[in-house]
């Protein structure tokens, strides 16, 4: 029925699949063990799975704590009925201090200046606010160095409008296996626990101390301390780089549309923008409702690090430029990868299924893509026991009102 409306409504979404996501969070506990809290993050709207949807099934799943990078998207889980803690990784600035207050957001301590601010906020409101300071260990972005931290962390855990519930910090290259990244990172671990040991030494306990991404969790177990921070992992990815991969990890993501117009071109047809293609035998060629304007073929621009990086990029780049047929960009339609053929335009391309003869309108192809990129415009469908268990929100209130229109109609006969 869901999915009916929903094909009715938009041809093209991303399907979410709540049970591999809980999967992945059941594996990372078993490896982490018992003992380990799980902080899961959900900042770029749940790396582009639909940050509302994720959080509740996750908070339904118990999951210990969730993080966000910017304050608004924590005001989104709120606004959607997450109760769950939530940190705020981005230092306040000005009088986002008091909304993340009202919001019940957990603010992180960047500098002595978001301490003033957090305390401010809390003193006027009477309450008395937990927040996690973050030690500027070797990421080179935000955080307070470690030599002014315990001072920072004492004056924190003496503010009585302040709770220091948290000590954190963010490695810098915990997925490299180069042994310079791993010393590098044991390095910023040693001056984490300087400032922790300090601060045990002080009689200021600190409950949840936390350093570990997704990578490091794999990568250096010594260093789950009371709580994890995992992102990548819970939606189904390993972290690019030399890592163990103990976890049975399973992808809950696809990015689908349907067909919405086939026809044949003769040999000599140009297809698209640019008539950068043209078809050298009668082409049966499928439109499809997605375009780079919803993140397709959208990609990051890296700047190559080393030679040896700058002559893969060439290298790739000229091999495209040889064999463009090969290269090309491709959708899955019944199990079949069919060339997307020509330019993809700003919310259109076009799919060669002259070998997919059971290709209709309608057909469902499957596309893949960089799921932070993917637009936020498109619905996410969240399936449950492979079924439909939510869409996201104007979708369910243009379902609900269809669903009120058909119980009248059938009152009215
Ligand atoms: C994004 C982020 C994480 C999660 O990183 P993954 O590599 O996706 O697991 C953890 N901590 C901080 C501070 C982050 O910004």
């Amino acid at each position: 029925m869901l999915l009916e409306q929903l094909e009715y409504f938009t041809p093209r979404w991303v399907e979410v699949n709540i049970d591999a996501i809980l999967h992945n969070l059941q594996e990372i506990r078993r490896w982490v063990g018992p003992g380990v809290k799980i902080m899961a993050v959900v900042k770029a709207d749940a790396y582009g799975h639909g940050a509302a949807g994720v959080a509740r099934a996750l908070e339904e799943a118990g999951v210990d704590f969730l993080a966000v990078t910017a304050l608004e998207e924590g005001i989104e889980l709120r606004r959607q009925g997450v109760e769950a803690p939530v940190l705020v990784f981005a230092p306040l600035i000005g009088s986002q201090a008091g909304i993340a207050i009202d919001y019940r957001l957990t603010p992180s301590v960047n500098s002595e200046e978001t301490a003033r601010l957090v305390s401010r906020a809390a003193r006027f409101r009477q309450r008395c606010v937990p927040v996690h300071l973050k030690v500027e260990t070797g990421m080179g972005r935000m955080g307070v160095s470690p030599s002014a931290a315990v001072e920072l962390a004492a004056a924190v855990a003496a503010d009585p409008w302040l709770e220091l519930e948290g000590l954190y910090t963010h490695l810098a290259a915990a997925a490299s296996g180069k042994r310079s990244d791993r010393r590098y990172c044991e390095e910023q671990f040693r001056r984490f626990c300087g400032v922790a040991e300090a601060l045990a030494e002080r009689g200021i306990p600190v409950p949840l101390r936390h350093v570990c991404n997704s990578a490091a969790l794999l990568a250096f177990p010594h260093m789950h301390l009371d709580m994890v921070r995992p992102g990548t992992l819970l939606y189904g990815q390993y972290p690019v780089g030399k890592l163990p991969r103990p976890l049975r990890l399973e992808n809950p993501w696809q990015l689908k549309a349907r067909i919405l117009q086939i026809q044949e071109f003769p040999p000599g047809a140009s297809i698209g923008y640019e008539r950068a293609a043209v078809v050298r035998r009668r082409t049966r060629v499928a439109v499809l409702p997605i375009g780079y304007a919803d993140g397709f073929t959208m990609e990051p621009r890296l700047r190559p690090r080393s030679f040896w990086e700058l002559l893969r990029a060439w290298g790739k780049a000229f091999l495209s430029w040889l064999w463009g047929k090969r290269w090309r960009e491709t959708v899955e339609i019944n199990g079949k990868q069919v060339p997307i053929l020509g330019r993809v335009a700003m919310q259109l391309c076009m799919a060669d299924v002259t070998d997919v003869p059971e290709a209709r309108v309608g057909t469902v192809a499957s596309f893949s893509a960089r799921r932070t990129a993917v637009s936020r415009a498109l619905p996410r469908l969240y399936m449950r026991a492979s079924r439909p268990w939510l869409v996201s929100s104007w979708l369910e209130e243009e379902i609900a009102r269809e669903r009120e229109k058909e119980v009248r109609l059938s009152e009215g006969t």
